[in-house]
């Protein structure tokens, strides 16, 4: 099905290539959906997949021709779609979800229309409402369902924090907490290593470096014992952040988070080609990146699960927040000293991080009694500072 899926998506595009580069005509996706009801006659192979899977491919070409002209609208110089190599095509999917694809959570089973029944080996009761996806993923099936989730909301407990991204550790908490994701990370970072290594002494190279054996067996093998080293790390730490998140937004009503543009600060990273970043590859800077992500990731679980539970984010403005004393307000960069924070008029100490959360709470306190309706109803919102 995805071999189908994937060369259909591939001769659709290039049926629009052709058009407009031979004959200067643009194919609309309707007129691609009713050469498919015709296609589907004359092919046994088209025919023998579900036609909502092939549906499905068409929209998603059609999806990338819109982004293209959009793109292209607005004066920027996007890359016309690709065709679609064999690793980056690992999806099916079924738009009616799971009227088409349907899951018996009961006993464990998956009806793949075409296929038949699967047995699913960790299955849990989804109520399944919206799309639903096979993923093919380092060798492993998987199931995806769209759905909708019921508000909760969790018992107030009158507290306010502040979460400050750290610059040693992934983040601090107003209450003296610092959270580290590299503490856990160290142990399977060895693991992707040696994988790593072993991949490397089973890879033949030509002389300008490429690699030789791509289909030799033992390289393949473990090429995927690679890819599910990491696969399990990156579980981990997700699985981390998602506890911590959760426990974070169990412990306060409202919640004060710097505003973060990540983009912004990526790009800067990067630079623009007038004006090149420096120092993007030096290992200080590729921690931190790591950091950013993993922080993206926690403060999009952290709005995620405060959603679900009714609880406010509030976000502030976090200049000077790591330079600010939390007790008198005095601002000097100098006040910093590594991990500690000292400021330089009151003398008050604290971990720099957890200082900073501090700061960022006040912040978030002050944001929020500005606000008509302070205290009334515990929503969640989003508050700009
Ligand atoms: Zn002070």
């Amino acid at each position: 099905m995805l071999d189908v899926t994937r060369e259909l998506y591939n001769a659709l595009l290039q049926e629009r290539r052709d058009a407009y580069r031979d004959r200067g005509i643009t194919i609309s996706t309707r007129q691609q959906y009713s050469e498919l009801t015709g296609l589907r006659k004359e092919d046994a192979r088209v025919a023998a997949v579900y036609r909502e899977c092939e549906d499905a491919a068409l929209h998603r070409l059609h999806l990338a021709m819109q982004a293209f002209f959009r793109r292209m609208k607005r004066g920027e110089t996007p890359g016309y779609p690709r065709f679609k190599g064999y690793a980056r095509w690992n999806q099916l999917e079924f738009s009616h979800g799971d009227r088409a694809l349907r899951f018996d959570t009961l006993q464990g089973r998956l009806t793949v229309p075409g296929v038949g029944r699967v047995n699913v080996r960790k299955g849990r009761v989804v109520p399944a409402c919206g799309r639903a996806w096979i993923v093919a993923k380092n060798g492993r099936w998987y199931a995806c369902f769209e759905c909708e989730r019921a508000e909760t909301p969790l018992p107030a407990t009158g507290t306010l924090i502040g979460i400050d991204r750290g610059v040693h550790v992934l983040a601090a908490t107003s209450q003296g907490e610092l959270i580290d994701n590299r503490a856990f990370g160290e142990r399977y970072r060895s693991r992707v290593a040696r994988h790593q290594r072993n991949l490397e002494s089973l890879t033949l190279r030509d002389n300008a470096g490429r690699v030789c054996n791509r289909r030799d067996p033992a390289r393949k093998a473990a090429v995927l014992r690679l890819a599910r080293a990491k696969e399990r790390e990156a579980n981990r730490r997700r699985d981390y952040l998602h506890k911590m998140a959760r426990k974070l937004v169990r412990s306060a009503d409202v919640i004060g988070i710097e505003a973060l543009n990540l983009r912004a600060m990526t790009r800067s990273a990067k630079g623009t080609p007038e004006q090149p970043g420096r120092n993007v590859a030096a290992k200080s800077g590729l921690n931190r990146a790591m950091l950013d992500a993993s922080f993206g990731q926690f403060e999009r679980l952290i709005g995620e699960k405060a959603e679900e539970a009714a609880r406010t984010i509030v976000r502030v403005d976090p200049r000077f927040s790591s330079q600010e004393c939390s007790r008198c307000g005095h601002v000097a960069a100098r006040s910093r000293r590594r991990r500690r924070f000292c400021c330089l008029s009151c003398g008050y100490t604290n971990h720099a991080d957890v200082n900073a959360a501090l700061v960022i709470r006040g912040r978030a306190q002050l944001a929020l009694s500005r606000l008509p309706d302070a205290g009334a109803e515990p929503v969640m919102q989003h508050v700009a500072a």
